[in-house]
């Protein structure tokens, strides 16, 4: 298999990133906070902030990346989409995240906002492409560029063949990186990385694990994404349904035994979805190995 060697080698040969979404309510604002303090003690390479499409989060996520850049001193992405917007709208956003100290930005097209499934329509005053979105970030000189990658393709996509044009063109714009929708089938994630390859995109693919919080509902938001949830997770939880601590348990070996395999392949950057709660995030990589920096310095030293 191709390796997914970046080149940085370094402090761990794991390396990993956390992505969080802005919270909608006053509760799930402390749940947020909690868990970003909890989880930046294991020493992410950088951490993530989801922007609604079509700026529906615009505030939250603002305020959230300025209070993980600004007082967390945390390196943070934030995510941006240009579905629905102007270029000079698209702009404004930017140079607010710059203001704030953002220097990484994962540039996304955004769901069309008649609907997933539904065709995206470019705004007249808009980015035509992601790629041309891409573009403009690198043009600023400062920014890291992530973008997404489907290893089972995007839903919209005619065909792999698509996809993988696609993922060229932010590539040749400029993208560093891609990080991929969540998967469970290691070998889709192998022969998409051969294609990859094959087609001259030399980023780095990072692999973005989903550690399965509830697994009905993933099956509902893997339909919506086209990602696959393979028969052997039905047989891994079966009766635990009245079990939580036991699903636990299952969800963070399954994500670990994901991670362990892909790391046996030669992948050693991943990017979590952590659906901004720490325990399966802390279980799997307690499993893979690491520890979290103590909290508290004193208990570093006894
Ligand atoms: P693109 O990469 O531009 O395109 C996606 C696919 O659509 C392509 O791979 C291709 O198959 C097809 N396609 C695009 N253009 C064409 C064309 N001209 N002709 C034929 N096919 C085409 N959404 C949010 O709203 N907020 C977020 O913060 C967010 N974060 C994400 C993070 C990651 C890591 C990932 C994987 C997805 C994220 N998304 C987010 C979801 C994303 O916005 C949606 O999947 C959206 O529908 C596509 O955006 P994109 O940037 O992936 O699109």
């Amino acid at each position: 298999m191709a390796r997914n060697d970046n080149g940085t080698g370094g402090k761990s040969n794991l390396r990993i990133s956390f992505e969080f979404f802005p919270p909608k309510s006053d509760e799930m604002e402390s749940q947020l906070w909690e868990t970003v303090t909890e989880l930046a003690n294991w020493n992410p390479d950088y951490v993530t902030m989801t922007y609604g499409a079509g700026g529906s989060t615009r505030e939250p996520t603002l305020s959230a990346v300025k209070r993980m850049v600004g007082e967390m001193k945390l390196s943070t992405a934030a995510h941006l989409t240009c579905v629905d917007a102007s270029r000079n709208e698209v702009r404004a956003v930017v140079e607010e995240f710059r203001a704030a100290g953002v220097r990484r930005i994962v540039a996304l097209r955004g769901d069309p906002t008649t609907g997933v499934g539904t065709s995206y329509v470019p705004h007249p005053e808009g980015y035509q492409r992601t790629a041309d979105l891409v573009r403009d970030l690198v043009a600023y000189g400062d920014l890291d560029v992530s973008v997404s990658a489907y290893p089972e393709m995007h839903p919209e996509s005619p065909s792999i063949d698509v996809d993988i044009d696609t993922l060229k063109s932010k590539a040749d714009a400029g993208a560093h990186r891609a990080l991929t929708q969540f998967f469970f089938d290691n070998d889709i994630f192998e022969r998409y990385l051969d294609k990859v390859r094959a087609a001259g995109i030399a980023i780095p693919i990072v692999p973005g694990i989903m550690p399965i919080q509830n697994l009905t509902q993933l099956k509902r938001f893997a339909r919506r994404c086209g990602a696959s949830v393979p028969a052997f997770l039905d047989d891994r939880f079966e009766g635990l349904d009245d079990k939580p601590e036991d699903r636990a348990q299952v969800a963070a070996d399954i994500a670990a035994e994901q991670i362990a395999d892909l790391q046996r392949r030669g992948i050693h950057e991943f990017h979590l979805y952590t659906m901004n709660r720490v325990p399966l995030i802390a279980g799997t990589l307690e499993r893979l190995g690491l520890r979290p920096r103590a909290a508290n310095p004193a208990e570093a030293a006894a």
